[in-house]
């Protein structure tokens, strides 16, 4: 027996839209858009324009546009911007978004032979044919944490930081390390001072472009501070109750610091 199925709607695609570092907003922030939305607003063509199109999830698709073209009353605006003003979660997102982007971008053809790269429809992942070489997006992992000394805890002012900020001591994990050798050396490096008893302490994407914090509290065991000037303008011990500007808590520099204070108080 022949049975009908009932029609069913068209379920709207929503999408996120992509130039190299940028991101398309509204004018309340907002990143995910219908598709039926879009082109109502900017026109049909515009998704049309794509250079490529990745799945995000099932139902939300990236959008990489080859060109910041005008959108009207939507602009693009880089991440950093959308930092502290989006809830975590969509901060992430858009985050992935980004970095999918920039991955896409870099990774066109195949290091070892020079052919073009595949895109994958199984999972974020480039193949090159014919070696048979698969490219994931690269995550490079850092260390960060927050150094005390009973009541005082060590912040630095990195030359980098352009406002006079100071924050817990960071850096990139070299290959063969563990993350606790790898922050015992970086302190060793930026301060000279020498810290012990790790604790972890979370860990928090940090797209730009593709770094994963991992983080810790430490003690201080020894040493005076004597900074490194190609990475460190300023560092010294603060106590918990005379802070100087230190970073918001959607940062994991921020929350390690916030706790700190709360774990004092
Ligand atoms: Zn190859």
């Amino acid at each position: 027996m022949e049975t009908t199925s009932p029609a069913l709607e068209p379920v709207s695609q929503q999408c996120v839209l992509v130039h190299q570092n940028k991101i398309l907003v509204d004018s309340e922030s907002r990143f995910i858009f219908s598709e039926a939305e879009l082109s109502r607003a900017l026109g049909s063509s515009l998704l049309s324009h794509a250079a490529e199109r990745f799945s995000l999830s099932e139902r939300l698709f990236l959008y990489r546009l080859p060109s910041a073209q005008d959108c009207g009353e939507f602009v693009w605006v880089r991440l950093r911007e959308l930092l502290g003003v989006l809830s975590e979660a969509n901060f992430q997102l858009a985050g992935r978004a980004i970095q999918i982007s920039h991955w896409h971008m870099t990774h066109r053809y195949c290091g070892r032979c020079g052919s073009p790269t595949v895109i994958s429809d199984e999972e974020f992942r480039l193949d090159c044919e014919q070696c048979e070489i698969n490219y994931f997006p690269r995550i490079s992992p850092c260390v960060i944490g927050l150094i005390t000394r009973g009541e005082e805890c060590l912040l630095a002012r990195g030359v980098r930081h352009p406002e006079p900020m100071f924050s817990t001591l960071a850096g990139f994990i070299e290959v063969g390390e563990n993350a606790e050798q790898a922050f015992v050396r970086e302190v060793k490096e930026e301060v000279s001072v020498h810290v012990h008893k790790l604790q972890y302490a979370g860990s928090q994407p940090w797209p730009f472009p593709g770094q994963l914090m991992i983080a810790f509290t430490a003690e201080y065991l020894s040493g005076e501070i004597v900074i490194d000037p190609k990475e460190i303008v300023e560092a010294k011990w603060f106590h918990y109750d005379n802070l100087p500007l230190v970073p918001p808590e959607h940062s994991i520099a921020g929350r390690l610091i916030q706790s700190f204070v709360r774990s004092h108080r």
